[in-house]
């Protein structure tokens, strides 16, 4: 039975079963939706074409294309923004981590829902893992295909999500990316696939868990560090510290680094060829960028593995940081945090051992 829902409201809108009575929604859980944009709300041109418009949607109309959602939560929300997530920034990222850690104050509120375009999901949820102080839930999804596609995978990942934000077992896990029926913690997972539905994977450590029609199991527990535990805070800022990635390759030079450096960053993360290395004059000028005291962090351009400290690279003797099983994207998130408290790179090599 699909109801009948969408109920447009002055204070934003809320979602509701037509036929729910009001005991029944007063009994279920309350879930906030912070909408960014993404291909979740995006429009095709036509629904067997590629092209489409990230975005086009408000998130509104994505829930009332939802079957079912009413009997799991009462669910509101708002816009915080209408982009591919190609554009996400600091700004808004500052803005998203106030209003959730607002909304969660907030005793009406269960948990919170994040719709997110899938290209720079994984750097937003860490970034919100890593400064979020409340153990209430918080999950992500995005979807692979807009939302006038055949066979859209956006109502079934929001459907999964609310699921998961929902279940008591999501409490204290930090912020939890959902798609494709399957659970991720913010730290581990990564985009793999350009276009397909099976795109998100944990790759060193494998997923949080997997929900199949609502119903949830929950595998390993998370050892890292979330924001209660981090310590950092976003208090009164406006901007994150500049950090740089470079990517390594074969003949690198150290152009990249010294403009890098020259242009202001405080940070550089490189995106180094097998585990971390990267060619000798590369390394030289991360050096020197490094003695200038520029934090130097050595994270991978390969999908899978971890980057040792002082295997190849003497990184107690150049000051280098190695990423562990960070990649260069959530390297950057995790840097640029850090990078608010301190640059010593002991201190930071620290934090990327244990968040
Ligand atoms: N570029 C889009 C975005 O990240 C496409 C990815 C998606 O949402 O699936 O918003």
């Amino acid at each position: 039975m699909v109801r009948a829902m969408s109920i447009l409201s002055l204070a934003g809108w809320a979602v509701a079963g037509a036929i729910a009575t009001p005991a029944s929604s007063a009994e279920l859980p309350k879930v906030r939706v912070l909408a960014t944009g993404g291909t979740i709300a995006g429009a095709q041109a036509n629904a067997t074409g590629y092209a489409y418009k990230s975005g086009t949607y408000d998130v509104a109309a994505l829930l009332a294309s939802v079957p079912h959602l009413d009997e799991l939560a009462v669910v509101s929300g708002e816009q915080v923004a209408s982009i591919g997530s190609q554009d996400m920034h600091d700004a808004i990222w500052l803005d998203l981590a106030r209003r959730v850690e607002a909304t969660l104050d907030s005793a009406d509120t269960d948990a919170v829902l994040i719709t997110h375009g899938t290209d720079t999901l994984e750097e937003t949820s860490y970034f919100l893992s890593l400064v979020t102080s409340s153990d209430k839930p918080v999950v992500m999804v995005g979807a692979m295909r807009p939302a006038t596609a055949i066979s859209a995978d956006g109502p079934g990942n929001v459907y999964s999500g609310v699921a998961v934000a929902t279940d008591p077992g999501a409490r204290g896990k930090g912020t939890l990316v959902v798609l494709n029926d399957t659970i991720h913690y913010a730290r581990n997972v990564v985009k793999t696939d350009t276009t397909s539905v099976q795109t998100f994977s944990s790759i060193n450590r494998g997923p949080a868990g997997v929900v199949h029609a609502g119903q949830i199991d929950w595998f390993e527990p998370m050892d890292r560090k979330l924001g209660k535990d981090t310590g950092f805070s976003i208090q009164g800022r406006d901007r994150l510290p500049r950090v740089d990635v470079i990517y390594a390759h074969a003949g690198m030079s150290a152009d990249l680094i010294d403009a890098a450096v020259g242009r202001g960053a405080q940070g550089i993360v490189v995106a180094g060829v097998g585990d971390g290395n990267a060619s000798m004059p590369a390394i030289d000028a991360l050096t020197r960028a490094a003695k200038r005291g520029v934090v130097v962090v050595r994270s991978t351009r390969l999908p899978a593995g971890i980057v040792l400290r002082n295997n190849e690279i003497d990184d107690d003797a150049k000051g280098f940081v190695a990423s562990g099983e960070l990649n260069p994207a959530k390297s950057r998130v995790l840097l640029q945090l850090a990078l608010t408290q301190t640059s010593d790179p002991s201190r930071i090599q620290r934090m990327f051992y244990e968040y």
